[in-house]
This record gives C-alpha cells, sequence and structure tokens, in this order.
C-alpha cells in the first residue's frame, strides 16, 4: 500500500473533534500522487460527506471546467481540504477543527511534493498568506522553498458572483506560465530566494 493510501487510513479512523460522530463519509483528498498542482479548498459540503470525495458538488463541477480552461483534468493535480470532515449545517470550520486537522494536509503535502499550492478562499489561503486578505492577493504568487504558493478565490463564492467568477477564471489561466516558471527553476537548480513576491 503506499504512504498516502496509508495516510487515508489513518484519517479516516480519526476522532479529533466533534465533526467525526456526525460524518457520513471522511474526505481526505485525492488525485495524482505525483501532482505538479495541489489545490486546497475549505471543508467537504453535502455532496463530497456523502461520496467521500473533494470537490463532487456543484463548485466541483465548476473547478472541473477551470481546470479544463488549462487542460488539465482532477486526474492530474491533487484536491484536498483544510478540513477533512463536514460541518453541520456547512458551517464556517472552526479555529480548532483547523488545528486538529492541520497535520493531515501537512503531511499530504509532504507526500505529494507539489510544484505549486493553490489556495481556493480564505480557510487555506489564512494556512499559507498569514494575515493576507484574498481580495488584495487573489492571482499573485509567492515563492518559498521552491514551492510557488498562489491564492485564487473559492469556486462556491465565485460561481454566483459574476465579479468573482471573471478573477477566478482570469487567476486560473496564469497557472501554466507559473508552473512553467517553477519547472525552469529546478531544471536550473536555481537557489530560491526568500519570499519572491512575484506577480503575473
Ligand atoms: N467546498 C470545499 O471547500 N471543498 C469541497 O470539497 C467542496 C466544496
Amino acid at each position: 500500500m503506499s504512504a498516502l493510501n496509508e495516510l487515508y487510513e489513518e484519517i479516516a479512523l480519526c476522532q479529533r473533534c466533534e465533526l467525526a460522530k456526525y460524518r457520513n463519509k471522511v474526505v481526505p483528498g485525492e488525485g495524482a500522487e505525483n501532482a505538479d498542482v495541489f489545490f486546497i479548498g475549505e471543508a467537504p459540503g453535502w455532496h463530497e460527506d456523502q461520496q467521500g470525495r473533494p470537490f463532487v458538488g456543484p463548485a466541483g463541477l465548476f473547478l472541473d471546467q477551470l481546470l479544463a480552461s488549462i487542460n488539465l483534468k482532477r486526474e492530474q493535480v491533487y484536491i484536498a481540504n483544510v478540513i477533512k470532515c463536514r460541518p453541520l449545517q456547512n458551517r464556517d470550520p472552526l479555529p480548532a477543527e483547523i488545528r486538529n486537522c492541520r497535520e493531515w494536509l501537512e503531511r499530504q503535502i509532504e507526500l505529494i511534493h507539489p510544484k505549486m499550492i493553490v489556495t481556493l478562499g480564505r480557510y487555506s489561503m489564512a494556512m499559507f498568506f498569514l494575515g493576507k486578505s484574498i481580495s488584495k492577493i487573489h492571482g499573485t504568487a509567492q515563492k518559498r522553498d521552491n514551492v510557488i504558493y498562489y491564492a485564487m478565490y473559492h469556486p462556491a463564492a465565485a460561481l454566483h458572483q459574476q465579479s468573482l467568477r471573471q478573477a477566478i477564471e482570469e487567476d486560473m489561466l496564469k497557472i501554466p506560465s507559473l508552473l512553467a516558471q517553477a519547472k525552469t527553476m529546478e531544471q536550473a537548480k536555481q537557489q530560491p530566494q526568500q519570499l519572491t513576491m512575484f506577480e503575473v
């Protein structure tokens, strides 16, 4: 069994918070074990809780369309959430729940070892861009330790709000060139500078 599958088994047994009592299925995440791009949403919703898979409801369909706009399929990337169990009534995740779940996400990132981490929405953004506001930094990237961190709006928020929809569509289109830069950096074995902020 792969290390990632072993991790899924551990996550499925997690009882660190109350959410475990109410979940139908845990939603660890899914995608290619060697994915270059790792997308991080917020929390499973009703559809995800039913199926045990991330982004399979309306926001997920939109995410699939956004991926298609850059010629990617969900099987080629990795998709996970900040928390792995659905909060009742789809309420926002609590700080303690995010803390409890953080280890799972960190271990996933370590195993996938992506070139680029894309945060979807405020909750995942807050983990990687401390103290920033999504309306200011969406569509901008930051390079740290040879990984590119890139913030985008959440597809569910963008789905019904025209201005956000346009922004998320445009932000998605910037991913291929950022990824190409990441690959060039790697090939050239260029040493990263610390915390270089660059806009595309
Ligand atoms: N919204 C999320 O943040 N994650 C999902 O998996 C589905 C909807």
